[in-house]
């Protein structure tokens, strides 16, 4: 007798379940790819363990080469279907057709627990929507996307994930000749807004409702029922962005490119390309070497994500209400309600930031008071609140100040009106305020030694540092640092 689950787990040791509903959809949704044959011989560089066995994969099964062929795209797993996404875009708030240039979805694997994950490459090789790039990626920018897509996991933040990162063996050349690299992402699905400006840009009316039937079964199933369900979705996704976008705030990340591409209807972070963490708080901040204007700087995202989500309304009119001067009227009702979600979802955030259980009227004005200090006086976004959070009265010049006193005092009055016990109160804001971000100057530092040197040990840190962000030790007390000197820094997508 055979042993048909032995065969199947024969042929299959690392565990891979896909069920490729997206390429069921229908064609004008995406293009049949593959990932280009290499001559070079790709490399592991990382692989994510922990999230693999979450996925119920074992990669501990396969040796190195094989790990690295895998991941390189040169020997595909079983059931999976290879496609290109289209999508379209705004970016930087100019309207462009883009779709996956250089990215590459195998399909989605059902995890042990039954949800269905996107598993994608980056940087695999050119597909239909290339355009003019070379559909190839370079190992500094996957190994960032992989530092702080599982730093943003770390911190609680919804976000894709990151599976591994091999090298190809082959140059990509940028400003200068780089090491190619390949990214393995896991996400809830790559669905944007850009997706649905595609179908919108075509007045693609009948796969517009197919898209959006999909996307509500997958992400807000219990919406299908509902007699309004698009506009059910519609509240849904931007309920998701305005937690989301909150998040990013309450921890100072500035995404860099928040493109309606770049935006998942999910409500994971995706796309992590010039992105960084806050270090002096500065409502203007901008890494971004591209974004002149600072329209995707840190104070500007929750406005961003608004207008995001009005291009997202736009595509869905027609399926709002038959005429399109009613759909629009729901439309802007529904948006108009985002300000005040945002706000709530914020000062809920920061509330908890600062120990506050209860909501009382001035808390707001408190912690205006707070951020305005902490403006004039440059101080790190990440520290203060973490030195807010040590039970005593935080040490160092900066807080001689006497307006961080009168501020200080203010609080303590406040924290008193709180009933659970003051220790409690504390250790509940080491809970929500980090102790370790993925410091600019840590990131790349990191990535020097990795690209430059081959040495990894510096990453392999700073990921242990990551993954406990609301925990101090010794040994990580140096990833708390803020950078010393300068903080102009300057972050490069596209790369
Ligand atoms: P991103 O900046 O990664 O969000 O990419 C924006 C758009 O440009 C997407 O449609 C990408 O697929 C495309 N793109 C970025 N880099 C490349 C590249 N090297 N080759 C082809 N397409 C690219
Ligand atoms: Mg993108």
């Amino acid at each position: 007798m055979v042993n048909l689950e032995a065969v199947v787990a024969d042929q299959n040791p690392v565990g891979w379940r896909f069920d490729n509903t997206y390429s069921r959809l229908p064609e004008a949704l995406f293009a049949p790819a593959k990932p280009a044959a290499l001559v070079g011989s790709p490399r592991v560089v990382i692989l994510n363990h922990r999230l693999a066995d979450e996925l119920g994969l074992d990669l501990g099964v396969m040796s190195s080469e094989a790990a690295a062929t895998l991941f390189a795209g040169q020997d595909l797993p079983s059931g999976s279907q290879p496609i290109a996404q289209a999508y379209a875009g705004h970016q930087y708030g100019g309207f462009t057709m883009l779709g996956d240039g250089r990215a590459i979805l195998l399909g989605e694997h059902r995890t042990p627990s039954g949800q269905l994950v996107d598993i994608q490459f980056k940087g695999s090789g050119r597909t239909q929507f290339s355009r003019r790039g070379d559909g190839r990626a370079a190992l500094g920018p996957m190994l960032r996307e992989y530092i702080i897509s599982e730093a943003m996991y770390a911190l609680g933040i919804p976000t894709t994930r990151s599976l591994a990162v091999v090298t190809t063996g082959e140059p990509v050349y940028r400003e200068t000749r780089l090491q190619g690299a390949i990214l393995t992402r896991v996400a809830a699905s790559h669905i944007r807004v850009g997706t649905f400006e595609y179908l919108a840009a075509k007045q693609d009316e009948s796969n517009l409702r197919v898209l959006a039937d999909y996307t509500i079964n997958r992400h807000y199933p219990e919406l299908a029922v509902s007699p309004h369900r698009y506009l059910e979705f519609f509240r849904a996704v931007m309920d998701h962005q305005a937690a989301l976008i909150a998040r990013w705030q309450l921890v100072g990340f500035i995404h860099g490119v928040m493109n309606t591409d770049n935006m998942a209807i999910s409500g994971e972070s995706i796309d992590y390309g010039p992105c960084a963490f806050m270090n002096a708080y500065r409502p203007d901040t901008v890494f971004s070497s591209i974004d002149h204007a600072g329209r995707y700087a840190y104070g500007n995202q929750p406005a961003i994500a608004q207008w995001n989500l009005a291009r997202f309304a736009e595509t869905l009119l027609p399926l709002l209400a038959p005429q399109q001067a009613e759909a629009v009227a729901i439309a802007t009702e529904a948006l108009g309600q985002y300000p005040t979600l945002f706000e709530q979802y914020w000062l809920t955030g920061m509330r908890a930031k600062l120990g506050l259980q209860t909501a009382e009227p001035g808390d707001l004005e408190l912690v205006q008071s707070l951020l305005t200090w902490m403006q004039k006086s440059q101080s790190d976004f990440t520290n203060t609140f973490r030195d807010l959070s040590e039970a005593k009265s935080p040490p160092g010049n900066r807080y001689q100040d006497p307006d961080f006193q009168a501020w200080y005092a203010d609080w303590q009055r406040r924290l008193s009106h709180e009933t659970q016990p003051i220790a409690l109160t504390y250790a509940a804001m080491r809970s929500v305020n980090p102790a370790i971000i993925p410091r600019n100057h840590r990131v790349e530092e990191a990535l020097a030694a990795a690209e430059n040197h081959n040495d990894l040990s510096l990453l392999h840190r700073l990921l242990a540092a990551l993954a406990t962000p609301y925990e101090t030790s010794p040994d990580f007390a140096k990833y708390q640092e803020p950078p010393s000197g300068d903080d102009s820094y300057r972050t490069f997508c596209g790369t």
